[in-house]
C-alpha cells in the first residue's frame, strides 16, 4: 500500500494490518518515507488511537526495524527498566549500576528529552567523552565488563523508534498510548532482555498528569510487554513535583553520583531501592520486593552501584576522572535565586513548570536536532514541606546565556505554591501492575 493511502486510512479512523504497520516502521527506519508523510502517520495515530492488536503489531514492526540481542550473550538474568518520562527523573542513572551490582545484566536502551521530561542520554553525555550510541556488539560487551550499559536507539537497536522519537517531540504527539508502546517496548524487545519494570510517571510532570491516564499507560505497556513474551511490571510513580533536588543534565549526573554515594535527597534513593528491588524479583535473583530492597541497600551503601557506574562509564569511553570531582562536570554558568514572595510552607512544586523552566535554561532540545546547554538547570533549595520566610531562596537557575534566566524565572516562579500550613504530601509510589493485576480486573 502507498505511503498517503496507509495515511487516509488510520486518519478515516480505520485499522492498519500488520503488514502495513511494517510498511510504516520500515519507512521510518529506511527514510523511504518523507518528514512529512511519517508526522502526518503519527498524528493519525495519536488522533484515532489504536486497537490492542495494531498495538501489538506497531511493537514487533517497530522492533523488527533493528537486530535483537540473544538472550544467551547475556550471562546472568537479563532485566531493565524503563521511565515513561519526568522531571528531574535521574533514576535510571541510580537503577542500572546498582541493578548489575546486585546480579543483573542490564543492556538499558534509553531515550533523549521528549516535550518537557528529560532524558537519560542528554544527561550522561555531560560526562565528556561519553558515547551513547552503541553497536549491538558493543552493547553486549559493556554490559559484559559492567554489568550494564545505557545508549540510544540506533541504526542498529530500534532505528524506527530513533526517527520517530525525535519527530514526535516536533509534532505535538509524545501523549500518545500506542506510540510510547511502540517506542519504549521496541527498545526493550531488541534487548533480548526477559524482564522488564517500568516506571509509569503520574501527576504534571509526566506525559499523563491525571492518575486513570497513566493507569490506562500502565495496562496497556504491561498487557503489550507480556504479549511479546516480557515479563512486565509497572511502578506508578509521583510526577506532581520533580524527583529529588535538581533538574537538567549535569545537575542531575551529579545528584545521581551522590545517591551512588549512599547520599543524595531521599525520594530519589527510595524509588532507586523500589525500582531495583521489583528488578530483582522479575529477574529471579530476589523472592520478594522487601528481600530485593535489603540487597538493593546493601549494595547501594557499600559502593557497589557507584563502582558500577564508573566500570560503565570508562566502558562507553568516558572520562570517569570526573566522578570523584563531580562539579567540574556542572561548568561555569550564570545564577539566578528565585525568592519566597510570602513567609509559610512550601507545599507544592509543580514538576510541569520546573520542567519548563529547564528547558528555558537551555537544558532541552526544543523540536528536532536543537542544542542543549548541558550546565543548565534548576535546583530545589526549598523543597515540598520546607517552611520558608518571605525573600528565602526557593531555586536557584542555571544557565549559561544570562539572557535566558530571566524567562525562564517567571515558569520557575509559577511553580511555588506557599501555604500556612505544611499539608501531607502525596507518596512516592501510588501503585504497581502486574499481567496478575489486570487479569483479575478484567
Ligand atoms: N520513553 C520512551 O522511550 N518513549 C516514549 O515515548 C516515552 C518514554
Amino acid at each position: 500500500m502507498a505511503a498517503v493511502e496507509i495515511i487516509a486510512a488510520k486518519r478515516a479512523g480505520g485499522r492498519l494490518a500488520a503488514e502495513q504497520w511494517r510498511e510504516f516502521a520500515e519507512a521510518a527506519a529506511d527514510g523511504s518515507w518523507s518528514d512529512g508523510q511519517l508526522a502526518a502517520l503519527l498524528m493519525a495515530i495519536a488522533v484515532v488511537g489504536l486497537d490492542v492488536e495494531e498495538t501489538g503489531w506497531l511493537v514487533e514492526a517497530m522492533a523488527g526495524t533493528g537486530g535483537r540481542i540473544a538472550p544467551e550473550r547475556f550471562t546472568r538474568p537479563a532485566v531493565d527498566k524503563h521511565s515513561t518520562g519526568g522531571v528531574g527523573d535521574k533514576a535510571s542513572l541510580v537503577v542500572a549500576p546498582l541493578a548489575a551490582a546486585c546480579g543483573l545484566d542490564v543492556p538499558m536502551v534509553s531515550g533523549r528529552g521528549l516535550g518537557h521530561t528529560g532524558g537519560t542520554l542528554d544527561k550522561l553525555e555531560s560526562i565528556p567523552g561519553m558515547r551513547v550510541t552503541l553497536s549491538i556488539d558493543e552493547l553486549v560487551e559493556v554490559v559484559g565488563s559492567a554489568g550494564c550499559a545505557i545508549c540510544g536507539a540506533s541504526d542498529e537497536i530500534a532505528p524506527a523508534d530513533a526517527v520517530l522519537y525525535a519527530l514526535r517531540d516536533a509534532t505535538a504527539t509524545v501523549d500518545s498510548i500506542p506510540l510510547i508502546c511502540g517506542s519504549i517496548l521496541s527498545k526493550k524487545l531488541a534487548e533480548g532482555i526477559g524482564g522488564l519494570v517500568l516506571d509509569v510517571k503520574c501527576g504534571s510532570g509526566a506525559v499523563f498528569a491525571e492518575d486513570a491516564e497513566a493507569e490506562a499507560l500502565a495496562g496497556t505497556l504491561v498487557s503489550a510487554g507480556a504479549a511479546a513474551g516480557l515479563s512486565t511490571v509497572a511502578m506508578l510513580t509521583d510526577m506532581s513535583r520533580p524527583l529529588g533536588e535538581t533538574v537538567g543534565n549535569a545537575i542531575e549526573v551529579v545528584e545521581a553520583l551522590e545517591c551512588l554515594g549512599g547520599k543524595g535527597p531521599g525520594d530519589l534513593r527510595e524509588l532507586s531501592l523500589e525500582l531495583v528491588a521489583r528488578m530483582l524479583v522479575v529477574g529471579g535473583v530476589s523472592p520478594s520486593t522487601r528481600e530485593g530492597i535489603d540487597v538493593a541497600t546493601r549494595a547501594l551503601d557499600a559502593g557497589h552501584g557507584f563502582e558500577r557506574f564508573e566500570r560503565m562509564v570508562l566502558a562507553q569511553g568516558g572520562d570517569a576522572a570526573v566522578l570523584s570531582d563531580p562539579g567540574r562536570l556542572l561548568g561555569e554558568a550564570e545564577v539566578a535565586v528565585v525568592r519566597a514572595t510570602r513567609g509559610g510552607f512550601v507545599r507544592g512544586l509543580n514538576a510541569l513548570a520546573i520542567g519548563q523552566a529547564a528547558a528555558d535554561l537551555g537544558g532541552s532540545r526544543a523540536g528536532r536536532g536543537g542544542e542543549i546547554d548541558a550546565s543548565a538547570g534548576v535546583r530545589i533549595v526549598a523543597g515540598v514541606g520546607s517552611e520558608v520566610s518571605e525573600g528565602d531562596a526557593v531555586l536557584e537557575l542555571r544557565s549559561r546565556d544570562p539572557r535566558r534566566l530571566q524567562g525562564a524565572a517567571a515558569a520557575a516562579r509559577s511553580s511555588i505554591e506557599i501555604h500556612d500550613e505544611p499539608g501531607v504530601p502525596r507518596g512516592l509510589v501510588l501503585g504497581t501492575i502486574d499481567a496478575d493485576s489486570l487479569s483479575e480486573s478484567t
